[in-house]
C-alpha cells in the first residue's frame, strides 16, 4: 500500500522534528498535497495511525489540506493556477505549461505536546 509508505516517512520526520525540539510527542500534524500527488488524503488518514503506532507521532491528529495546482505558462509566462482536467495558462489560455507546484506532499506545520514539566512544577 503506497500511502503506508508515504506515512512511514512522515513518520520519520516527525520523529525528527519532535527530536530537534524537545522529543516531546506530536498531537498535530498539518499536511499538504497537491492534487496531482498520487496520493489519496483517506487512505493517508487510515495509514497514517498504523504508521504512527509506537513512535512520538502516536495519536496524532492529521489535517490534510489540498494546495493549489500552479502552472507557468511557456508562451507568456504568466502563473496561473489550474484544475488537474485543465492544465491551461489562466491568463492566454495556452496549453504550453509547465507545471510549478501541484504534485508535492508538505509537511506543513507540526503541533508538539509541552516538553517534559521542570523539577519544580512536578512537585
Ligand atoms: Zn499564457
Amino acid at each position: 500500500m503506497h500511502e503506508l509508505s508515504v506515512c512511514q516517512a512522515l513518520v520519520q520526520q516527525l520523529e525528527a522534528v519532535s527530536a530537534s525540539n524537545g522529543g516531546g510527542a506530536v498531537e498535530l500534524v498539518r499536511l499538504r498535497i497537491g492534487p496531482l500527488s498520487g496520493v489519496e488524503a483517506p487512505l493517508l488518514q487510515r495509514a497514517f495511525p498504523l504508521a504512527a503506532a509506537g513512535t512520538v507521532a502516536d495519536g496524532a491528529e492529521l489535517v490534510i489540506g489540498v494546495a493549489d495546482l500552479v502552472v507557468h505558462c511557456n508562451d507568456c509566462g504568466a502563473r496561473s493556477d489550474a484544475l488537474p482536467n485543465r492544465m491551461l495558462c489562466g491568463a492566454c489560455n495556452s496549453f504550453r505549461v509547465r507545471m510549478v507546484s501541484g504534485d508535492e506532499m508538505l509537511l506543513e506545520s507540526v503541533e508538539l505536546a509541552t516538553p517534559a514539566a521542570a523539577p519544580a512544577e512536578m512537585l
